[in-house]
């Protein structure tokens, strides 16, 4: 097991994880889970219960050592999307916290509490790289969630990958407020700074004073989604501790969504300090970052990472679709032959995501291809650069825009608007105006519908099938 956590391994006395009050050390750790390890080392694969606590990260971490692939669950989801994971994923076990109670579809699985402590003893033998580790379901953005199988190669490659592109080492103390059952929280907050050797602090419940009081008590890294790092960016207008505390911080990172510009700027007006972006997904791990010693420009997510190959494809307009070769890679979506040969092409894989590139590399994220290009008017124009610019009046607090049939234009431009005042919304024709003069007059959206929110996932992101109803 040396493979993937080197510091579990020598046990020492140093932290590893914290949850609030609780906490473990590098010796417990590998007492906890590797006890659990044991017991579970015959069953064909196991199901977490991944609520943000100790517990998931312990079970996590004993299924690795086990060499027994782990399908991570989110505890929000409904009912009909977790019997059809449940029955994609077929585990044996569910592996849950002592006091959590189970939804019905998980019935008929058999039950391990997950421990916190445990006599410790030797770890078990490393497994075999390209054996599945992991099965971890897309977020279920563009449709139902799909099960990526992800060998502890593409782990220990992108985490990696990540160590040499931020400068990451035993010293840092991460701030996390995220879930547990993505790739963003479980494999980069959690798996990460166990294989680097430092420490997890969970603040249980992302809370911006929560970053504040973490960050200032000595931690050095945050991970956060564009929604955190907006409410940072609000709670930042009067709150100094919050401006003193990220201002000290070694590095502030976004992740699994576009951080629009603005916030960006925001942040670095208040504290002198640029979030570094990074873009990834569930089925390639981490493709590209700014680097630490590189400049963050704000709308782009910096160059591929060390190992990763990206090229964009059918470029017009300078716009292609991002595909992505190498070791961070996936093996296969779980009983979906189908769908893992339609988004391979030979060895490079189809991302589904748009970009262009800066003249020195950087790639800057256009949208979607299924839902964030929009073809105007014989333009092929970006969902995404409309959406920032809408976000930078004053009179927008949300912004999405997709595009819909239309006899004359092909698809017209439609903005769905959450405005800073409901009583008081911009008028539509000042917003198209707005959009006119920052980029360009055939961006500008043909109709405003104003809503009170955005319909987002768990980790913020903007559900366009659901605003199409
Ligand atoms: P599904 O595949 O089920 O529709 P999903 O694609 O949202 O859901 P994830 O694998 O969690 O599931 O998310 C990956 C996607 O998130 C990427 O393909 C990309 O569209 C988006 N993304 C991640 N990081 C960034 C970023 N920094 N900027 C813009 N988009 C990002
Ligand atoms: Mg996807």
């Amino acid at each position: 097991m040396s493979d993937l956590f080197p510091a579990l391994a020598a046990g020492s006395d140093r932290r590893a994880l914290r949850f609030g009050e609780r906490a473990l050390t590098y010796g417990e750790l590998a007492g906890a889970a590797g006890s659990l390890a044991a017991r579970i080392s015959t069953a064909r694969r196991v199901a977490v219960w991944a609520t943000p606590t100790l517990e998931t990260a312990v079970g996590v971490v004993a299924a690795l050592l086990a060499g027994v692939p782990a399908v991570p669950l989110n505890p929000k989801t409904g009912e009909r999307e977790l019997g059809h994971i449940v029955a994609d994923s077929a585990p044996s076990v569910v592996l849950a916290g002592p006091d959590d109670e189970l939804p019905p579809a998980l019935g008929h699985l058999e039950r391990i509490d997950i421990p916190v402590a445990g006599p410790g003893g030797p770890l078990p033998q490393e497994p075999d790289p390209e054996a599945p580790a992991l099965i971890v379901y897309t977020s279920g953005t563009t449709g139902p969630p799909k099960g990526a199988v992800l060998p502890r190669r593409a782990i220990a490659t992108t985490l990696d990958a990540l160590e040499d592109a931020w400068q990451w080492t035993a010293d840092d103390v991460l701030v996390h407020g995220l879930p547990l059952f993505h790739v963003h929280g479980l494999i980069l907050g959690v798996l990460g700074p166990l294989r680097r050797g430092g420490e997890v602090r969970h603040l249980g419940r992302f809370t911006t004073q929560g970053v504040a009081r973490e960050l200032a008590a000595g931690g050095t890294m945050l991970f956060g989604v564009p929604t955190m790092y907006h409410r940072l960016a609000e709670a930042l207008d009067t709150d100094r501790e919050l401006a003193k505390a990220l201002t000290g911080a070694r590095l502030l990172v976004s992740g699994s969504a576009a951080l629009p510009p603005h916030d960006h700027e925001r942040i670095a007006a208040a504290t002198g300090r640029r979030v570094i972006e990074r873009y990834g997904m569930t089925e390639t791990l981490m493709n590209t970052s700014i680097r630490a010693d590189g400049e963050a420009r704000p709308g782009t997510v910096g160059v591929p990472l060390r190992g990763v190959e990206l090229r964009l494809v059918d470029e017009s307009d300078g716009i292609g679709e991002i595909q992505v070769r190498g070791p961070n890679l996936f093996t296969e979506y779980l009983n979906r032959p189908d769908a893992t040969q339609a988004a391979f092409d030979g060895d490079w894989f189809r991302t589904g995501d748009m970009a262009s590139r800066d003249a020195d590399g950087y790639i800057r994220i256009v949208g979607r291809k299924a839902t964030d290009l929009i073809k105007s008017g014989g333009y092929k124009i970006g969902a995404g650069e409309i959406e920032n610019a809408l976000l930078e009046h004053p009179g927008v607090r949300e912004a999405a825009v997709t595009g819909e049939p239309d006899a004359d234009l092909g698809e017209r431009i439609v903005a769905w608007i959450v405005p800073a005042d409901p009583s008081g919304p911009p008028a539509p024709e000042e917003l198209s105006a707005h959009v006119a003069a920052q980029l360009a007059p055939h961006k500008r959206p043909r109709e405003v519908r104003f809503l009170d929110a955005l319909p987002r996932n768990d980790m913020g992101k903007i559900l366009k099938r659901a605003l199409h109803g």
